[in-house]
């Protein structure tokens, strides 16, 4: 069973106790690889105590200054929530998750994200993310310790994939792309919009959000990313080139 390839990435944990009792949860169910962005406690004592003997844990676990730079090399980013969101995310099930990394199999990262006790994740820090997970629970009261949520992800992680029956890489994954990758892909869609004047700088909406939202969903591999961005550099050069090329001044037509 390969799940050296899992990242849990907990976002702003407040509590050192939170952090430990993760420790633990990950280690009973073998995925390994902690990562916390910004976390607003000491990694001392308290967590150790909690992680009740999983130190290996605690003592590799890499820190981020951001959730991109925590999930820049993962090909699936997957956000876990608590509640209903202003612009809904695709959503996908505890066990669908867990379908998608055993298809992976183990072959390109991925990152399950985890955010604040008291706040959750932000919708910047979501957008980031291709999917949200919801793990079932009673509709009025639902929101899980943060430990308990990675302890539910990591088990249905644990069973999925050990049961999973060893199968060859397919072409799709072989070149997926990163969220690096991606990420560079929005910067320039979102310049090439400012350029075009399709998107207002000064009042942008949800635009952004909802090709982001778009994009995510298509699950698109390394080529078809730079098929699109070539298509973005070829109107910048046209923009550049022609100067009375359509949409560069409404007066000259
Ligand atoms: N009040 C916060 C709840 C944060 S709970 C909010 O409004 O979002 C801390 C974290 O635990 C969440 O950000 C999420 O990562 C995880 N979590 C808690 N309950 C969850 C649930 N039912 N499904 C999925 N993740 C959950």
């Amino acid at each position: 069973m390969n799940l050296e390839n899992i990242d849990i990435v907990m976002v702003g944990t407040t509590h050192p106790g939170n952090i430990g009792a993760a420790a633990r949860a990950m280690h009973n169910m073998c995925i390994s690889n902690l990562v916390l962005v910004n976390p607003q406690c000491p990694i001392g004592e308290i967590a150790y105590a909690r992680a009740s003997g999983a130190n290996v844990i605690l003592d590799s676990l890499r820190k981020a200054g951001s959730l991109q730079e925590a999930v820049q090399d993962s090909i699936l980013v997957v956000a876990t929530s608590a509640r209903d969101r202003s612009l809904p995310w695709p959503e996908l099930s505890p066990g669908l998750v867990a379908k998608k990394i055993a298809e992976l199999n183990g072959q390109s990262r991925v990152a399950l994200v985890f955010g604040r006790e008291h706040s959750g994740l932000t919708n910047e820090e979501l957008q980031i993310c291709h999917y949200t997970v919801n793990i079932p629970t009673n509709p009025d009261f639902s929101s899980l310790n943060v430990a308990s949520a990675i302890q539910v992800m990591c088990y249905e992680i644990f069973k999925t994939v050990g049961n999973q029956p060893e199968t060859r890489q397919t072409e799709i994954q072989e070149c997926a792309v990163t969220s690096q990758q991606l990420e560079g892909f929005f910067r320039h869609l979102e310049q090439v919009m400012i350029t075009t004047e399709f998107l207002d700088r000064e009042n942008p909406g949800l635009l952004m959000q909802r090709l982001r939202r778009l994009y995510h969903r298509l699950e698109m591999s390394k080529n078809e990313v730079d098929i699109l961005r070539g298509i973005l550099s070829s109107v910048e050069k046209y923009k550049n080139q022609d100067p009375s090329s359509p949409g560069d001044s409404e007066d000259s037509r």
